[in-house]
């Protein structure tokens, strides 16, 4: 990735993409102590547009803030440096990487006297589960790594750290021969996918992890806004794995993911085996807000 063209926002200048790199002392790369967003832009009729950016910029804050880590720039130069990273890299649509890190100053925990870095990078990106997975979901198989615990790491934080978890368990179900895990927190109930939080449907009802071992999703909660516009009720409550392998449709959303069906989960099939009619009722209306086709939420988009 780090041999292309563009330019990627660091540190306050747009910097030529192969020039953007960092000492290997950086403190960040030993600790993993950094913070980080996922974000997307989309192609609309009104040109290209960032979808959530304050919230995505609100959520980078706040995890720095639960890490102590002294954000170097406020939140308007952070919004504007995102704009700037597609706007500059001639993107109609594509994924964005805001990303704040410890310099190189000083080694050991203590991290007292290091600086704070930030970088902006956009790049083309396109459906983060294949196309086919949108259509018609994926095979998910229940993890053997827990999600973290509430007070080992935070889990409110999208932190660097956190992501060794995440990598582990998706190479595990990789390996396995699926395309996603699903990890259950320290007392055994559902938490999230690896990069994705999950929602089932049974009965007509829309059922959702509380976000205590999950991160607090942007897209879950337009999903949750979406789904209660349409009249559907949404239950915040502790799930098992068996509730998802006896459910009717189930789905992993998040900005890579977007809206993914479930499958199957361990080789059950849940419900149909196929996307369900609430997962595409949901999906269609998710993607319609992103791509600016809905009247409604056109707040939640930022025009570059
Ligand atoms: N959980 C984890 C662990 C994630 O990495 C992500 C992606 N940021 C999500 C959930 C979904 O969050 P969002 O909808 O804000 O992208």
């Amino acid at each position: 990735m780090s041999d292309r063209d563009g330019l990627i926002w660091y540190d306050g200048k747009m910097v030529n993409w192969r020039d953007a790199t960092t000492h290997v002392l950086t403190h960040t790369l030993h600790y993993g102590m950094g913070v980080f967003e996922g974000v997307r832009a989309y192609k609309t009729d009104k040109g290209t547009a960032i979808f959530r950016l304050k919230e995505h910029t609100d959520r980078l804050f706040r995890s720095a803030h639960i890490l102590g880590m002294k954000m170097p720039y406020d939140k308007e130069t952070i919004s504007q440096a995102q704009l700037a990273a597609v706007r500059d890299n001639k993107l109609e649509s594509g994924y964005l990487r805001p990303m704040a890190f410890y310099g190189a100053e000083a080694m050991g925990i203590s991290a007292k006297t290091l600086s704070t870095h930030v970088i902006v990078a956009a790049w083309p990106w396109g459906a983060y589960l294949g196309a086919e997975a949108l259509e018609h979901g994926i095979r998910v198989k229940t993890s053997s790594y827990s999600r973290h615990h509430v007070n080992v790491t935070m889990c409110k934080a999208k932190a660097n750290g956190n992501y060794m978890n995440s990598i582990m368990a998706h190479r595990e179900a990789e390996h396995d021969g699926y395309q996603e895990a699903l990890l259950l927190d320290v007392d055994g109930f559902v938490a999230e996918g690896s990069g994705e939080n999950v929602f089932i449907v049974r009965n007509g009802k829309l059922y959702t992890p509380d976000a205590t071992a999950a991160l607090e999703g942007i897209t879950r909660d337009a999903i949750i806004q979406l789904a209660a516009e349409i009249g559907l009720q949404v239950i915040e409550k502790r799930i098992t794995r068996d509730e998802v392998y006896t459910a009717d449709e189930a789905f992993f959303t998040g900005t890579a993911a977007e809206v993914t069906p479930i499958r199957e989960l361990d080789n059950r099939a849940i419900g149909t085996g196929d996307r369900g009619p609430i997962t595409a009722k949901l999906q269609s209306m998710y993607f319609d807000c992103v791509t600016g086709k809905s009247a409604k939420h056109q707040d939640w988009l930022s025009l570059v």
